[in-house]
């Protein structure tokens, strides 16, 4: 019988005074991204303070890693941009996957939200909620070649953490007043893996009467996300499927620059741009989206309990890209990221002025 543990849907900051993030730059546009971020919370009077850590892609050991391993339970919090993993050929294991591996960061929540008037394959009306199993499946990292020219991949499926993102998924539901949970798999095929995952979350559903329950076969629903997306509310997948789905929803909804993502386990939480892109082909140009990298500054000063922060902050971005139309060139504008993020923070100072006026 698997284990069962009780699911906090999300691990609380400790509230009260300031609280130091680990920020985590990564490559590509990630540190560009996080200048601005810093920026921002410097003219708003944010009640954070950054410690700032890097990884160089280059570097053959995991000193780096360890480093920034230590200061996010240190902090409990971090905030971060994609670490490039290098070439196939350097046999170094993706570090944004050991860190979330090492963190016990066991699930991944996206709130695919539609920004009314934003260029976008279906403009308005999704609101999905991706919940996505984040340290197994596909990214065990546990590949060989057994024979010359066979190679095996290891998927890992856990009753454990299978059960885990289930509840996640659920209680999520029933907190946040949602209807319907789908849970996304392949157990036609992966009949022991996935199937495990479908009849965990089955077993679970029943623990919520109030929440309907459906399943979905991941190739019917990327075509049903295309050509129905409303009928979707919260949706409950496997690792890898997770990925493909989040990129098909930003997809539809306007692209890799908009959307956040929350990483949580039981004890740490680590904010990041929903897609986890590094964006080296658009860095250093001023022309990168800065609304994903500051919607996750959004997640983070609201997981720490600082709402009023939140608030002002997710109202300029919303100002500023939904009735000022002020966009970068992937939502269709003509805007730099400097012209985005001048106008988020002109909104964000004169509301915080206003804040401190009352
Ligand atoms: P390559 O994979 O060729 O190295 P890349 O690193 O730029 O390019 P990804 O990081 O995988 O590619 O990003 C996928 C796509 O999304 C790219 O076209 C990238 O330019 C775009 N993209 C990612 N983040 C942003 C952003 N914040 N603003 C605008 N476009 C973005």
């Amino acid at each position: 019988t698997p284990v069962v543990r009780k699911v906090k849907v999300m691990p609380k900051a400790q509230y009260g005074g300031r609280h130091t993030v680990t920020m985590l730059p990564g490559g590509g546009i990630g540190p560009e991204l996080m200048e601005h971020v810093k920026e921002i919370f410097r003219v708003g009077g944010m009640p954070v303070d950054f410690e700032i850590v890097n990884i160089d892609p280059q570097s053959d050991g995991n000193l780096d890693l360890e480093y920034v391993i230590t200061s996010i339970k240190r902090n409990g919090v971090a905030i971060k941009g994609n670490i490039e993993t290098g070439s196939l050929d350097t046999g170094i294991a993706s570090r944004n996957v050991a860190l979330r591996n090492e963190l016990d960061l066991f699930v991944n929540v996206l709130n695919c939200k539609s920004y009314e008037g934003v260029p976008a394959r279906y403009p308005d009306k999704i609101d999905i909620i991706i919940v996505r199993q984040n340290t197994e499946g596909e990214y065990a990292m546990l590949e060989h070649e057994s024979v010359n020219g066979v190679v095996e991949s290891m998927k890992i499926v856990t009753a454990e953490n299978s059960e885990r993102v289930a509840r996640f998924a659920f209680e999520y539901a029933k907190q946040n007043g949602r209807k319907k949970v789908t849970t996304i798999h392949k157990a036609n095929i992966m009949k022991i893996s996935d199937g495990l995952f479908l009849e965990t979350s089955r077993r679970v559903a029943k623990d919520y009467p109030e929440i309907q329950h459906n399943d979905m076969i991941i190739d019917n629903c990327c075509m049903q996300l295309v050509s129905n997306p409303h009928q979707f509310d919260v949706m409950n997948m496997t690792n890898l499927y997770g990925t493909i789905v989040s990129n098909v929803i930003c997809g539809l909804m306007g692209g890799a620059g908009l959307l956040s993502g929350r990483n949580y386990g039981d004890h740490y939480a680590v904010f990041e741009p929903g897609t986890r892109n590094t964006g080296t082909s658009i860095a250093g140009k001023n022309i990168a989206n800065p609304v994903a990298m500051l919607n996750a500054a959004v997640d983070m000063l609201d997981h720490l309990g600082h709402k009023t922060h939140a608030n002002i902050l997710s109202r300029s971005i919303r100002k500023t890209v939904i009735d000022d139309g002020i966009r970068t060139a992937d939502l269709g504008g003509s805007a730099s990221t400097s012209d985005v993020v001048s106008k988020i923070k002109k909104y964000v100072i004169e509301e915080t002025s206003q804040m401190k006026c009352r």
